[in-house]
């Protein structure tokens, strides 16, 4: 069977559900094919961050609905800690989830809009058709299909096969991520995201955060840090807040996050061609320092949206629009890029400036430039 579409969107996460919502708004005929069944689990911390991401997603989607945030709904901010330095605290309120329930609650918002979302539906191929895209589809028990899109927006993650497809020669840098999940009480001060930067792991960090009676914790950095950095994590937390070392996940699940702030910044990357675009973590858009995803995954989904609207009105390609749009994206991205090495820089001078040096680079993450 083929299926005829205007736009075909691969990922339902916030960049996948942001861009089929606002194509099927703008009255296109939009498919969002998703590979997981629904709900899915996400490695994530599941914070909405910045007043900037919170306000889009308030105007595109309405408050998020109780049932979607957790207990606490809101967290407080953020505190860095530098074991035996110090630590900071940082004021950001920001509301609270797991993945699964606010990615399926935007993924109904845009069926609601009009769009037709395909669960469990797995991409094999695509190859371009024309001015638009040819992709074989494949959904457990079924036989294979194929949809034909004019426009295709890759909205599949880190991990992103669109990309793949893309840009075969692209070879992204990655971060890789390892989440935890347990049902037991730690001494962490409630309320809290807590990032832990060890200065012998320098520059990689975990974080843990407590929601719905449930700690999580996360380890991220090269694939050889990680089995270290998560040993030397659970012991400092069994020393300093009552972890139990002995207690069994509830949940884990790892992924990875691309690092392709160099080639967006030189242009050697552009994360568009032709119809085809690639938004959120697929396109490489996670705020640098933060690691900040859902926001720029939702603006960049609607910016492919707006993107796709004009090129069938004007009849050129998608790709030019897109790439526009994303410029005060990536201008903002190469002011905030500095903090990097600012935090490399207090670690490696000692770790005295550090609690601060990660305050200072957090804090211009979270808040549009000239907002105190
Ligand atoms: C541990 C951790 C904590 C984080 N905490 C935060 C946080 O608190 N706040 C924040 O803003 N950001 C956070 N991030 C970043 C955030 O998770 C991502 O930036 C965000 O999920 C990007 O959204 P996305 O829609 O681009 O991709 P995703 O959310 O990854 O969605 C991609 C979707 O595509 C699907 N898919 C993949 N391949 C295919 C395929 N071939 N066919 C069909 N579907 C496919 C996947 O199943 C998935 O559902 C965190 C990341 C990690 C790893």
């Amino acid at each position: 069977m083929t299926t005829i579409v205007d736009v075909l969107v691969i990922g339902a996460g916030p960049a996948g559900s942001a861009a089929a919502r606002e194509c099927a708004t703008k009255g296109l005929n939009t498919l969002l094919i998703e590979k997981a069944s629904l709900p899915r689990d996400k490695a994530c911390s599941g914070l909405v961050m910045g007043t900037k991401a919170q306000a889009l997603v308030r105007e595109k989607f309405g408050e998020i609905p109780p049932e979607v945030l957790c207990q606490p709904p809101c967290l407080k901010g953020h505190v860095f800690h530098v074991p035996n330095v110090g630590q900071q605290k940082l004021a950001d309120p920001a509301p609270l989830t797991w993945r699964r329930n606010l990615d399926n609650w935007l993924a109904e918002k845009a069926v609601k809009a009009g769009a037709k979302l395909s669960p469990a539906t797995k991409v094999i191929t695509m190859r371009p058709d024309g001015d638009g895209y040819q992709v074989i589809i494949e959904r457990p028990g079924e036989e294979r299909d194929m949809v034909r899109a004019g426009f295709l927006i890759g909205a599949d993650g880190g991990n992103s096969f669109t990309r793949e497809s893309l840009f075969p020669a692209l070879k992204p840098g990655y971060a890789h991520v390892y989440q935890e999940c347990y049902q037991l009480a730690v001494s962490l001060e409630p309320g809290y995201l807590h990032w832990f930067y060890p200065l012998q792991f320098s520059p990689t960090f975990a974080t843990a955060h407590v929601k719905d009676d449930t700690l999580v914790i996360d380890v991220s950095g090269g694939i050889g840090q990680l089995k270290e950095l998560r040993s030397w994590f659970r012991a400092h937390l069994a020393a300093e807040y009552g972890f139990d070392p002995g207690a069994t996940p509830v949940w884990q699940g790892g992924c990875l996050e691309p690092v392709l702030y160099r080639q967006l910044f030189d242009g050697s990357f552009l994360p568009a061609r032709g119809n085809a675009l690639l938004v959120g973590d697929a396109a490489g858009l996670l705020t640098p320092v933060s690691g900040a995803g859902i926001g720029p995954a939702v603006r960049s989904g609607l910016a492919a949206a707006g993107a796709i609207a004009k090129a069938t009105k004007s009849g050129g390609s998608a790709a030019e629009p897109y790439l526009d749009s994303l410029k005060p994206t990536l201008a903002d991205y190469k002011k905030l890029a500095p903090g990097f090495k600012k935090i490399t820089a207090a670690a490696e001078a000692g770790g005295a400036g550090l609690p601060r040096a990660l305050a200072t680079a957090f804090r211009a993450t979270l808040r549009p430039p000239g907002e105190k």
